[in-house]
């Protein structure tokens, strides 16, 4: 089931600065970002060579690291330098691109003050399949048991790992009932967001989407936003109870690598992909367009 194993292929990586061969791009098992979470990442994606909203991630990356204390001791220039050299020895052009900074092994314990913080940037392969009419026919999303956190009890806005501890177990127990993803409520109650993607509803013609106050309001998310305004539609970023989702027509997942993403079916609740997500699918097709134009 599994493809060649993320440990071991061929390629370089870049890490603290250098290129290394791909299977030494390695940590101790005593780094303090793997016991105690202190860990940051992005998820981006090149089209034909261009890394789509590169400045919007690495400027995320750098503020995740700084919300969790600490800063990367490269400047987002140099970060982004260093996508486009990686992609040009690695020869790909479509390609998901995954940076990663953490706190390394100099301290274990909780505190870990003087820490050296690691960086690394990794790419692999990943074909974009613009195939709208495949998409449209919905995925099928199961309703996590797992809720996104009170931002009083963890730094909900940075993309940092230990958030996805609950996002690993929620996609877990769905692809278990046959789902390909969950939706996951927050913790009062209202719809939140997919284990990797934001989410967003349409209601005779008007979209809605939750408020971004307690979890990741995504890149891909915002361009949506954009797109979906500019084409003259409201958008309502408001809270929405779980009962409302039998109201709405249409329903779809953003994100760098769920894209625009059609749902079919939310637990008891059906959605039929229609004009406004085929819209923006397309939008969002032609905006990665006009990025690799542009660039
Ligand atoms: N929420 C979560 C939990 C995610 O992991 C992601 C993917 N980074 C998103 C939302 C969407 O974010 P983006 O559009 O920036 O990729």
């Amino acid at each position: 089931m599994a493809g060649q194993p993320f440990d071991n292929r061929d390629g370089v990586i870049w890490m603290d600065g250098k290129f290394v061969p791909w299977s030494d791009a390695k940590i101790h098992v005593l780094t303090h970002g793997l016991h105690y979470g202190s860990c940051v990442f992005e998820g981006e994606r090149a089209y034909d060579g261009v890394v789509f909203k590169l400045k919007e991630h690495t400027d995320r990356l750098i503020a995740s690291a700084r919300t969790l204390g600490f800063d990367l001791p490269f400047t987002a220039d140099e970060i982004n330098a260093a996508h486009y050299e990686l992609l040009k020895r690695m020869n790909f052009t479509n390609a998901y691109v995954r940076p990663v900074a953490w706190r390394g092994s100099d301290e274990m314990g909780v505190g870990a003050q003087h820490n050296k913080i690691h960086v690394a940037i990794a790419a692999w392969e990943w074909p974009s399949y613009f195939d709208a009419e495949q998409r449209l026919k919905g995925i099928r999303l199961d309703i996590s048991e797992w809720r996104r956190p009170d931002p009083h009890t963890i730094p909900c806005k940075a993309k940092a790992a230990g958030l996805y501890m609950i996002c690993t177990l929620s996609k877990h127990a769905a692809e278990a009932k046959g789902y390909a993803d969950a939706l996951m409520f927050d913790y009062r109650g209202y719809v939140a967001e997919a284990t990797g993607a934001n989410i967003f509803f349409v209601k005779d013609g008007e979209i809605h989407t939750p408020d971004p106050d307690c979890f990741l309001n995504g890149i891909t998310r915002q361009t949506v936003i954009e797109l979906a305004k500019k084409r003259g539609l409201t958008v309502h970023e408001r809270h929405i109870m779980p009962e409302e989702m039998s109201g709405f027509q249409e329903c779809f997942l953003t994100g760098t690598a769920a894209e625009v993403t059609p749902v079919a079916e939310i637990g008891p609740y059906k959605f039929t992909p229609g004009a406004v997500t085929r819209q923006l699918l397309e939008d969002y097709t032609a905006a990665i367009h006009q990025a690799r134009v542009a660039a």
